[in-house]
Parts: structure tokens; sequence; C-alpha cells
């Protein structure tokens, strides 16, 4: 067997491995120490941890304790309210039909914000089509929801507010506690969609008065295909019906055999986070304004979309004004961005975040989305920069739209 890829670290920076990836919100690479954690689980240590009877089974549920203790650590949570997930759209999905079920007497409305992830918002949509009522609160131009908006949504028919912690495009990190506090004070519960923020920025359930919260393993460098929903034992007690029936796994809110090797790599993944988060945070701000800085320098009309200040320090998402994302994307071919569209089923659409800032379309397409993360390096940065502000500068030559802009 040959040893694992070893992604360029801090410790080399001068090699450069061409592409780059820096798109560290769509999907992280594997940290070399969670594979390292996972390997025996996805070898000779195959055991179902739900089976009584053997050793196989009794130190596979040991590992999945000790991975449900690592995970509840990040989040100040105790391990009995993590129930492990598919991922982060399930672990959505549970909170929020399994809240609309289980509270369908005291209410059916419920409140989100127009920025949210899909899985949240198709979720809402579905939910709307089953006789809930859901009210979608807008955002300011930096992406941030207003507090005193929220307080006005709330009425005695409200069940839930559901706000995530930081966006995945524009890393925009909503005001937590205030709203935690504000859904306490009425007597709402308070579900939050934490996949950018976990093991990013410090996140404590009982400080921020959470009640429900999602995570997903592989973007916090663990593996793909396994998620977890925080749910609150105490004070008050959340209830979830169950959306999956099978072998009352989970404490009955999520059957089917539990995804050992999975599991505890997404245990080490927060492991490593928790410990790392503070340096990494602050070498990641650094290579994000340094980014920020020689791109502002080289070219006008550019933008940063969404609060610099309230943001993740590894996400940077600008416009620039004449050429579009992707014509930028095919002539950077060798690093890996997302760009401010999607494709959907017919065509190109400007994202909803960006229009939700209240960005036209045409700066919308215009837009790069930078997802640093913890293996880019500075010489990747310098890279990445050199070539961006060449093929700007050659896209804006020829562009009409440019000198409209200027
Ligand atoms: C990636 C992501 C999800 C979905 O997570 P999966 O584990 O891939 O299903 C949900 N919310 C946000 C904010 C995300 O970035």
């Amino acid at each position: 067997m040959s040893a694992p890829a070893q992604p360029a670290t801090a410790s080399n920076p001068s090699e450069l491995n061409l592409p780059i990836y820096m798109d560290n919100q769509a999907t992280t690479p594997l940290d070399p120490r969670v594979l390292e954690a996972m390997m025996p689980w996805l070898t000779t240590k195959f055991g179902n941890a739900a089976s009584r009877s053997h050793s196989f089974g009794w130190e596979a549920e040991a590992a999945v304790d000790h991975a449900r203790q690592q995970v509840a650590t990040l989040i100040g949570a105790s391990p009995k309210e993590i129930v492990f997930t598919s991922g982060a759209t399930e672990s959505d999905n549970l909170a929020l039909k399994g809240i609309a079920e289980a509270y369908r007497e005291r209410g059916n409305h419920i409140i989100t914000q127009v920025t949210e992830h899909k899985a949240v918002l198709d979720t809402c949509h579905r939910l709307e089509k089953s006789g809930c009522r859901i009210t979608y609160l807008p955002v300011n131009s930096a992406g941030l929801i207003n507090v005193e908006d929220l307080r006005s949504a709330i009425d005695e028919t409200t069940i839930l507010v559901t706000i995530m912690a930081a966006n995945n495009e524009i890393g925009v990190i909503q005001p937590i506690t205030e709203i935690g506090q504000l859904c306490r004070e009425r007597n709402v519960f308070f579900h939050s969609d934490a996949v950018q923020a976990a093991g990013k920025i410090p996140l404590d359930v009982n400080a921020m008065s959470i009640d429900a919260l999602s995570l997903s393993a592989h973007k916090l460098y663990g593996p793909k295909g396994v998620g977890a929903l925080y749910v609150r034992r105490r004070n008050p007690k959340v209830e979830i019906a169950e959306q999956i029936n099978g072998g009352g796994h989970e404490r009955g809110m999520r059957s089917g055999t539990l995804n050992v090797p999975g599991i505890v790599g997404f245990g080490q993944a927060c492991e490593i986070a928790a410990q790392e988060m503070a340096s990494e945070a602050e070498r990641l701000r650094r290579l994000r304004d340094r980014l920020r800085e020689r791109l502002k320098s080289a070219l006008d009309q550019v933008r940063v979309n969404g609060s610099l200040e309230h943001r993740l320090p590894g996400n940077l998402n600008m416009s620039f004004a004449g050429v579009e994302g992707e014509a930028l994307l095919m002539g950077l071919s060798d690093v890996a961005l997302s760009t401010g569209s999607a494709c959907t089923s017919a065509a190109l659409e400007p994202s909803y975040v960006l229009r939700a800032l209240g960005l036209g379309d045409e700066i919308a397409y215009s837009s790069l989305r930078f997802g640093l993360g913890r293996f880019n390096t500075e010489a990747e940065i310098d890279y990445t920069a050199d070539r961006l502000i060449e093929v700007v500068q050659n896209l804006r030559e020829l562009s009409p739209t440019y000198e409209a802009a200027k």
C-alpha cells in the first residue's frame, strides 16, 4: 500500500504543486492525521457498533463513543446530545422536519433568512407544502440579518428560528448569540447550520443558546458522507420526530448502521480543529488579507462582497467589474475556485446569495469565491494573485462593460 499523498503544508511553503486547491468552502481535503485514525476501522476493525454479543461490536461502539465526545467538545455540548447523520444536508432536514412535526400542536411558523444553504431553504419550501408558514428574513448589503426584524417576525405560532452561523459563499457570520438570546426569551427553538463555522470560529451551544446545530465532517478536513445534528437535552429539551425509521439507532432519532470509520474520522477532525483553531484562524486571516491587498492594489473596480469584519478568516468573495467569473476561471485553470454563479438545469444563474446583498446580475457574474484552508501556503496565494491580476487585465482590455464601469 502506498503512502497517502501529502498536501503541501506550511512547512514547505516554497513548493508549489499545481493545480492549487482554493475552494475549501465546497469541501476540504482529508487531513492525513484523520485518515490515519480511520484506517483500522476501514480494515481489521470492521464491527457493527450495534453488535452487543462480541468484541468486534464492543470496540466499534467504544470508538463511536470516543468520537461522540470529540464532536461534542468542539461545540460545548454533551455527547448524548450528538446524533450522527450522513452529512449536514440530512442534519438540516432532520432538524427542521423533525421539529415541525414534533411541535405541530404548538404552532406552524418557522423563521429563516434568504442566504441560507439550499439544504435549509429547500427543506423550508417542502414544509410550506405540508402546511407550515415560513418567514424569509432579508439581509443588508453586508449579508447580515437585522435582529429587530427577527424580533418583529416572531409571533404566537412561531416554533423555530433557523439561521446559519456562517455563510458558505461570502463567509459572513450572523449575530448568533443575540439571535439565541432572543429565541430563548420568546420560547422559540433556535437551530443553526454551523457547517462553515465549526472548527473555524469558537462555538458554544450553551453560551449561544442554540437548541439544534448541524455539522458536516468534510468541511473541516474529515471524510465525506458523515455529519451530526446536535439536539439539546435540557433547558429546554428538544423533541425531534425521526425521519428515518429502522433499528432505533441514535436514540431513535436516526436509524441505520453507523458509519464507524467516517464517525471516527469526524471525531478526530473535530479534535484537531479545536486544538489548532486559534493559530489556523490567524494564519488564514493573514493569507486572506494578503490576497485581498494584492488584488486591490493592482486592480481598480474590484469589491469585496459581504462584511469583512463579521467573516470567516479563510473566506474572500470579490467582484471584478467588466469580466465574467467563468472567463476568469478559464484563464486561471490551475487554481480551483468558485464563481458567483451556479449552473442550474438550463442556464448559468447569478448566485442568490450575492443577489440578496443587492448586487446586480452583472457584478454577481463577475465574482469569485476564494476558500482558503489548512493546506494553502503563502506561495499559493502569491501565485494566485499574480495570475489573476494578469487575467483580469487581459480580459478588461477587451471588455466594453469595464469601460462603462469606469
Ligand atoms: C456543505 C454545506 C451543507 C451540506 O453539507 P453536506 O454534508 O455536504 O450535506 C449545508 N450547509 C452549509 C452551510 C454547507 O456549507
